[in-house]
């Protein structure tokens, strides 16, 4: 059963390209996990140690997953997604097995990456380890601390983790040789923002009013996901209008649905 716990994708298709703004993150994964897999030789020449786990941090919806799919797609790596708060809630009993049996898979699969999203479900620093719930918890962190405590880093298994909550995070699990590498995921400002919305509207037929710069300026606070809903809607709007191209009107009509729905912007992290 707990094979389901893990979406295994083999080859993801996204990359950088896919992805909208976000210019130095991407450069930081470059150097942190995409050159030490492809050139490890290029490290142990220079006697540097690439990190071995990454933490992507930031609020939802503003590309984490993505950019964690791009940096599997980009090195041919198989691509293994566990989402940790499903350790608490839907495989209770079996955290420390499965996260074996990830690094498992991941090494018979090499290269590949380890994906564990929501890892702060596992990972909370808790004050005391009263109920059975909480040291089940605690033994799934004290399991994957162990499996990344055991790797090398020029190997070829990489882990990258991502939170939204970066604040509540145990700091053992960010020790030196664990995830000591983190990189904040900002939502986009004006400039990723329009490059998003190139990106969602590639495929569709634009009516020659469409403004996506406009469109950029005027949706402060929206994250990459809201973008996409906004495109999608505006898809909808024109279908049900009757039109074989989406409008300009179609997208104001989604921007205004869709950011109603974000009450205020995520505010900036540090
Ligand atoms: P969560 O914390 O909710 O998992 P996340 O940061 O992992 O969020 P993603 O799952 O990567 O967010 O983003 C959700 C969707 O929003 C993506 O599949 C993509 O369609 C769109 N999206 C988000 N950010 C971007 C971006 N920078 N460029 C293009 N699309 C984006």
């Amino acid at each position: 059963p707990y094979v389901k716990a893990m979406e295994v994708v083999d080859r993801p298709k996204v990359t950088f390209d896919d992805i909208g703004g976000l210019e130095e993150q991407k450069r930081e994964l470059y150097e942190a996990i995409i050159l030490p897999l492809k050139k490890p030789e290029l490290f142990r020449e220079l006697g540097i140690e690439p990190p071995k786990g990454v933490l992507l941090y930031g609020p939802p919806g503003c590309g984490k997953t993505l950019l964690a799919k791009a940096v599997a797609s980009m090195t041919n790596a198989t691509f293994i997604r566990v989402v940790a708060s499903e350790f608490v809630h839907k495989y209770v009993g079996e955290g420390a097995r499965i996260v074996r049996e990830v690094f498992k898979l991941a090494r018979r699969k090499a290269p590949s990456i380890i994906f564990i999203d929501e890892i702060d479900a596992i990972a909370a620093k808790r004050i005391d380890l009263g109920t059975s719930g909480e040291r089940e918890i605690q033994r799934t962190l004290m399991q994957l601390l162990a499996e990344l405590d055991g790797f090398d880093p020029l190997g070829d298994v990489k882990v990258i983790a991502a939170t939204n909550r970066i604040d509540i995070l145990d700091p053992a699990l960010l020790r030196p040789g664990r995830f000591d590498r983190l990189i904040y995921v900002p939502p986009p400002d004006e400039k990723g923002r329009l490059e998003i919305f190139r990106i969602h509207t590639r495929r569709m037929k634009l009516g020659e009013d469409v403004d996506l710069a406009y469109l950029a300026k005027i949706t402060e606070g929206a994250t990459g996901a809201d973008i996409r809903a906004i495109v999608m809607e505006a898809g909808y709007n024109a279908l049900r209008a009757g039109r074989r191209v989406v409008m300009m009107e179609d997208f104001l009509a989604a921007v205004e649905k869709v950011m109603k729905k974000r009450r205020r912007p995520y505010a900036t992290m540090p």
